[in-house]
C-alpha cells in the first residue's frame, strides 16, 4: 500500500526554490542537486519535478524520466571526479531507510577501495 504525498516534504519546497541547494542538472521532467551530506564526493540527488512518494508510488513515465538522469549523470559524474564506478542507491518508506518522502535516487561516484561515509 502506497501513503500519501506530503506536499511540504523537503524536496518539493527545494523544487519551489522555498529552500536553498545546489542544482547541477534540470530537464522538463527531472531535477539534480548535490546531497547535503555527502557520502562521497559528487554525491548528489535526482528527483522527478511532479508528485511522487518513492518507487512504489511511481508511474513508469516518471521512472523513465528520472532514470535518464540518474543514468545521464552517472557517467557525467564518473567523468568529473575520476571514478571508476558509480553507487545507484534508492530507498523506500521509513523501514526501508526512506527519509525525505519525494520519489529520489542518490548517484554516489566510487573509487575503487574507498567506503562511503556514514
Ligand atoms: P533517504 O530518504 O534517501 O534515506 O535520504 C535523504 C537524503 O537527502 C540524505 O542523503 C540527506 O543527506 C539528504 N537531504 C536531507 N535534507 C536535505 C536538504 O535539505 N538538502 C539536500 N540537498 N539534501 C538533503
Amino acid at each position: 500500500m502506497t501513503m500519501a504525498y506530503d506536499p511540504d516534504n523537503i524536496f518539493a519546497k527545494i523544487l519551489r526554490g522555498e529552500i536553498p541547494s545546489t542544482r547541477v542538472y534540470e530537464d522538463d521532467d527531472t531535477l539534480a542537486f548535490m546531497d547535503i551530506m555527502p557520502r562521497a564526493d559528487g554525491h548528489l540527488l535526482v528527483i522527478p519535478k511532479t508528485p511522487c512518494r518513492n518507487l512504489l508510488d511511481a508511474s513508469p513515465t516518471q521512472l523513465s524520466a528520472v532514470m535518464a538522469t540518474v543514468q545521464k549523470l552517472g557517467h557525467a559524474v564518473m567523468a568529473a571526479f575520476g571514478a571508476e564506478g558509480v553507487t545507484i542507491q534508492q530507498f523506500n518508506e521509513a523501514a526501508g531507510g526512506q527519509e525525505v518522502f519525494h520519489l529520489h535516487f542518490h548517484v554516489l561516484p566510487r573509487h575503487e577501495g574507498v567506503r562511503l561515509r556514514p
